[in-house]
């Protein structure tokens, strides 16, 4: 165990949501030297209550995270701080980290933990009622609209790739690909056989209507809904640490992680939302996170023996 003095620390985590909380508590109990530097901008942020979660199903995302860092408290060598990272480097002896106040911070390991971002469309309504009433996850937030009719913002293999998931939550759905539709033939027929529609008209907007969905499109049609399904194209980064630090970008555009989660760069690891392009879920983060930390801790270990 090194001493922290000096913003000096053995790993610095940077994200505290699912992932960097995670990694946190297996570096609280290998009595690690920790700093979680947090941006306090978790994805599902927006959402009311997280589900398919082992033992926490329907909770509010913020509880989540509330109880994530009371459990942290026991674990003295962990310290938790707002603060958002811009620019990370390499030293001889670790890594150099600054925050948007210009501290810096010393680190032997380093995990990202800084999830992803979401390109949300330009359409009217949609910022608004993104994470509640616009969702993208049947898994996260179907059983709450079961069997109730949804519209599908979403053309061509994205519209197949819902109409073939959604299809054991609803039996009305009504695609709306937002201009020429670019859905297959051998697809559009399945649509037509199992009752769907697609519309091609734009959105004009998403307003609240009782408890769902009031689509309005620019050709002047109105749809009510229990919810839109809709996911955006396009992930970001929040940040250019990965790259700031030499980490390979997989072509799918997320961090490239081995079995431990480490990257390509020795001495940095990275967990959750940012390392894979699908299976967004708040326990395959945790479990990213408790990996990355493991894996940080044995190799201090190792590099001490
Ligand atoms: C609307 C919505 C609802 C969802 N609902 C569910 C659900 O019900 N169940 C489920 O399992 N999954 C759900 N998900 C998926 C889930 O939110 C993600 O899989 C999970 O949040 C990923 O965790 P993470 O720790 O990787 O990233 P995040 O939770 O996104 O956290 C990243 C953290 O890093 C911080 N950060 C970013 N950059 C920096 C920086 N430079 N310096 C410091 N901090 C930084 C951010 O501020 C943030 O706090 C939902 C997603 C969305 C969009």
């Amino acid at each position: 165990m090194v001493a922290n003095n000096n913003n000096s620390y053995e790993v610095i985590v940077v994200g505290g949501s699912s992932a960097g909380l995670s990694a946190a508590l297996t570096l609280g109990r290998t009595m690690r030297h920790t700093l979680v530097l947090d941006g306090g901008a978790p994805r599902n942020k927006p959402a009311g209550h997280a589900h398919n979660l082992f033992t926490r199903d329907g909770t509010p995302p913020a509880e989540l995270l509330r109880i994530a860092r009371e459990q942290l408290v026991p674990y003295e060598t962990v310290k938790l701080q707002e603060g958002y990272v811009t620019t990370a480097t390499k030293t001889d002896s670790g890594f150099l980290l600054t925050t948007q106040d210009g501290v810096q911070y010393a680190t032997k390991k380093v995990i990202l933990a800084t999830g992803v971002k979401d390109d949300l469309a330009d359409i009217p309504g949609l910022q608004e009622l993104w994470g509640s009433r616009v969702i993208h996850c049947p898994y996260c937030h179907g059983w709450e609209v079961r069997h109730q009719p949804v519209c599908v913002i979403a053309n061509g293999e994205a519209a197949e790739h819902y109409g073939i998931t959604l299809s054991n939550w609803h039996n009305d759905i009504t695609f709306l690909t937002q201009g020429e539709s670019t859905i297959s033939t051998a697809t559009f027929d399945k649509f037509k056989e199992k009752g769907y529609q697609v519309k091609t008209a734009a959105i004009a907007s998403l307003e609240k209507s009782g408890s769902g969905v009031k689509v309005k499109l620019e050709d002047g049609e109105e749809l009510t809904a229990g919810a839109v399904y809709y996911r955006p194209e396009k992930l970001r980064f929040h940040n250019s640490l990965a790259e700031q630090l030499g980490c390979d970008i997989s072509p799918d555009g997320v961090v490239t992680v081995g079995a431990a989660f480490d990257t390509t760069v020795p001495g940095v690891f990275a967990a959750g939302d940012l390392t894979h392009p699908g299976l967004h879920q708040l326990y395959m983060a945790a479990m990213g996170g408790h990996l990355a930390g493991t894996n940080a801790n044995r190799q201090l270990t190792q590099e001490a023996w």
